[in-house]
């Protein structure tokens, strides 16, 4: 009933001809799985993206948004900007927007009701750091993450809305939680989305893994029940990587 997603995320890497590279190598690759295929370029790339992947079966997606519809906010992009290139869903609250640039909860929350007032789908990211996991404090922490960027919307908002469960220890690092620990706590997140909006809107949510994900480590994790597809950055570098990641469901 819900979908299954594998989305790229390439961070701030690839300059325009790189970007180019990828794209075609993806083009060559072929789809197995019933996972919708998602990459995120950097704003730079992401209308030459969206052009070069049209009725490719990939959708080309935005790493993070303003909250403002336009005006002066010096070096920023609007949720509308991004629509006008052809982008339909953007990632937001990931935990590099939140270390280095002070992302706070109240800020995503602004940030998503941008998005969602566009029609555009938010794929929201949120995790704990080593120090949280090391003392049990995990579940309070993604709790709190959620319902202060969330729970302010009408159930309704959540068709809109993926989830993206990034242990921040996990990104990056070659460790991964352990598809138990994955599992765990996504079913702790549907939990949480039920006792707020009941079963229906939480059961209909997908809700994604993300950190370190890769081509060895994909399937186990993706069968777990409540977790419905990834959130890949190094691995999504490379398009055959990426591709056995997509092909793992
Ligand atoms: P990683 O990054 O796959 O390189 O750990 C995941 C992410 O940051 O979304």
């Amino acid at each position: 009933m819900r979908k299954n997603i594998v989305a790229g995320n390439w961070k701030m890497n690839n300059d325009l001809s790189q970007t180019g590279s990828l794209i075609e190598a993806l083009k060559g690759k072929t789809k197995t799985s019933n996972a919708e295929v998602m990459v995120a370029p950097t704003f730079t790339n992401l209308y030459q993206a969206s052009e070069a992947l049209k009725g490719e079966g990939i959708e080309v997606i935005a790493q993070n948004v303003h909250f403002a519809e336009n005006g002066a906010y010096t070096g920023e992009i609007s949720a509308s900007m991004l629509k006008s290139v052809g982008v339909e869903t953007v990632i937001l609250g990931h935990s590099e927007r939140r270390e280095y640039f002070n992302e706070t909860d109240e800020m995503l929350a602004k940030k998503v009701d941008a998005v969602l007032a566009n029609n555009l789908r938010v794929i929201f990211c949120f995790g704990e750091v080593l120090e949280d996991r090391k003392s049990g404090n995990q579940e309070v922490i993604v709790e709190g993450q959620i319902k202060n960027a969330l729970f302010h919307l009408k159930a309704s908002a959540f068709k809109n809305i993926v989830l993206a469960y990034e242990p921040v220890w996990a990104i990056g690092t070659g460790e991964t939680a352990s598809p138990e620990q994955a599992q765990d706590m996504h079913a702790f997140i549907r939990k949480t989305l039920t006792d707020k909006y009941g079963s229906e809107v939480a059961d209909a949510v997908s809700i994604l893994y993300g950190g370190s994900v890769k081509p060895g480590n994909a399937q186990e994790i993706f069968s777990k029940p409540d977790v419905d597809g990834g959130l890949i950055g190094g691995a999504s570098l490379n398009a055959d990587d990426f591709f056995a990641i997509v092909n793992a469901f």
